[in-house]
């Protein structure tokens, strides 16, 4: 969709806050985990033609109106660290570059809050905060670049911090959210919730005033399990102490960071970082229930413990450096399937170069990010990667865990996900408050490629990539208009 009266949006911002540039445009159409060109064809991707970086709240209103007006569509993004294709402007038009509103509006010691603007890195909040003897009730491990709106539109169900203060979902006081006709709303801690994994479909929050808490003593620990069974109870054990953070790391994946320098741990076959935190009682109180649980396992230095608290936010990119780059999927693991899960990853994962993090979450859940060394250069080998995703999706289903995170690549999972009364609701509620689909189109609950063709062309993309690439590749050189036109004929969801 070509925006033909651009020039309006000067009337709103200034030209420095506008790219139309060609590179640009292309860097914007991606996310953490770029896509070959002839699969962004295969879903009738349409070029953005513009990206906007709103100054206040106020502008966002005005753009977010100017796209209603005129019915084009807009695409929120942060940093693009999520790997689903959410921030994926597949309808073209306006990208919304957030990460232009990143101030801290006002901090309140006295009510314990921090009001922010939605484009904010995690870091730079969580240092400012800290200087200060304050720090977040919880925060994702891409902290460094993620974005404070970004963790909310995706869904923000991993973190540092939850297992002691829960989800940051429960410590929101208010979002000030631009509705799709450019009305500015303000929430209450209960509303807020329904921006949250909505991944920019429902509105754009523009403000964040989040719940702050004093920094407490801190204690790390680093343990390595001979076994993963031996692990994994003692992990269960450790998340109902409710620390501040434990995640864990696999052997293979030790491996490979050990490689790359990004760590220096001894081979085990899971590694389990823990960092509790309270007063000196309660620490002392918790450090005699975790020596008791790791008993059998060997400790760590704590100079080690607290180098990986360090590393903390490194693991993952770290991994993708031997990449050219990777595939990402995430999954939400119930505590008690999480070595059923792990040994399905295991042998499903047995030819590829592939890592996992993972970091505990809320209600005895575990976030498992399964990182896969990929290179979108070499196609019929990243086709062959690329369907993992479905066969991670049927993972899911059998062990009632859920993708995390649906953007666009996740849509042909979402009626096993949800009863078709669900998804109906939520597609009510999008036509209720998005009456012309200007927000982010094509996402979540809108099935760009329906199910049996999504997951056929997963299963061939399994077992015969250079036939797919072929035929994508073929189908490359189509007119735009008739890969849309077919894609909507069998059903798939467009603007
Ligand atoms: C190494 C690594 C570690 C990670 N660790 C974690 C983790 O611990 N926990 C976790 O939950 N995730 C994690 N992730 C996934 C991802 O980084 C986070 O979800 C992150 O918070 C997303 O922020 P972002 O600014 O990059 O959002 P983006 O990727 O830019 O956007 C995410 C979605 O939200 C929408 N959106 C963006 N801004 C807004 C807004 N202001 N209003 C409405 N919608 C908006 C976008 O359209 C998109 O659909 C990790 C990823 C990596 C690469």
């Amino acid at each position: 969709m070509e925006i033909k009266d651009i020039s309006r949006l000067y009337e709103i911002v200034e030209k420095n806050q506008i790219t139309t540039n060609k590179l640009d445009l292309i860097c914007y159409s991606l996310d953490l985990a770029p896509l070959p060109e002839s699969l962004l064809k295969s879903y009738g991707m349409i070029s953005p033609d513009v990206v906007v970086r709103p100054k206040n709240t106020q502008e966002l209103s005005q753009i977010v109106a100017f796209a209603n007006q005129r019915d084009i569509p807009i695409t929120p993004r942060g940093a693009a660290t999520t790997a689903a294709g959410g921030a994926i402007p597949i309808e073209g038009g306006i990208v919304l570059d957030l990460c232009s509103l990143n101030k801290v509006l006002e901090f309140n010691e006295e009510d314990q809050y921090v009001r922010v603007e939605t484009g904010l890195e995690f870091q730079r909040l969580i240092d400012w905060l800290e200087a200060k003897g304050w720090q977040l009730g919880a925060y994702p491990s891409s902290a460094p670049s993620a974005t404070i709106g970004g963790y909310l539109g995706a869904g923000a169900g991993a973190g540092v911090g939850i297992p002691k203060y829960g989800n940051i979902g429960d410590q929101i006081i208010s979002l000030k959210v631009v509705l799709a006709d450019g009305r500015i709303v303000q929430t209450s801690p209960g509303e807020s919730w329904l921006f949250i994994g909505s991944e920019g479909t429902l509105g754009v929050i523009g403000e964040i005033a989040l719940r702050v808490f004093k920094k407490g003593k801190r204690k790390f620990y680093l343990f390595g399990f001979d076994s993963l069974y031996a692990g994994i109870n003692a992990l269960t054990e450790l998340i109902k102490l409710r620390p501040y953070f434990i995640s864990f790391l696999d052997k293979g994946f030790v491996t490979f960071l050990n490689e790359v320098g990004a760590s220096r741990l001894p081979l085990k076959e899971l590694t389990v970082p823990l960092v509790i935190e309270g007063s000196e009682q309660e620490l002392e109180r918790d450090e005699k229930k975790v020596n008791e649980i790791c008993s059998a396992a060997t400790r760590y230095r704590e100079k080690l413990a607290i180098e990986e608290w360090h590393h903390r936010f490194k693991v993952g990119l770290s991994f993708k450096s031997l990449g050219p780059s990777i595939l990402v999927q995430e999954l939400r693991v119930p505590l008690v399937k999480l070595e059923e899960v792990l040994r399905e990853i295991k042998s499903m994962l047995a030819e590829e170069r592939w890592g996992i993090e993972s970091l505990a979450s809320d209600n005895n859940t575990i976030v498992l990010v399964v990182y896969i060394l990929a290179d979108e250069r070499n196609k019929a080998d990243y086709f062959k990667k690329f369907a993992y995703i479905q066969k991670f999706g049927n993972l899911e289903i059998d062990y009632n865990s859920t993708p995390f995170g649906i953007g666009l690549h996740n849509t042909a999972l979402m009626p096993k996900i949800h009863t078709e009364e669900a998804l109906q609701v939520m597609r009510s509620l999008k036509g209720y408050l998005d009456p012309k689909n200007i927000l982010n189109p094509s996402k979540t609950t809108q099935i760009r490629v329906p199910g049996l063709m999504a997951a056929s062309s997963m299963k061939m993309m399994g077992i015969i990539p250079e036939v797919v690439e072929f035929g994508l590749e073929s189908a490359s050189y189509m007119p735009l208009s008739l890969t849309r036109l077919g894609l909507k004929m069998m059903g798939g969801k467009l603007k």
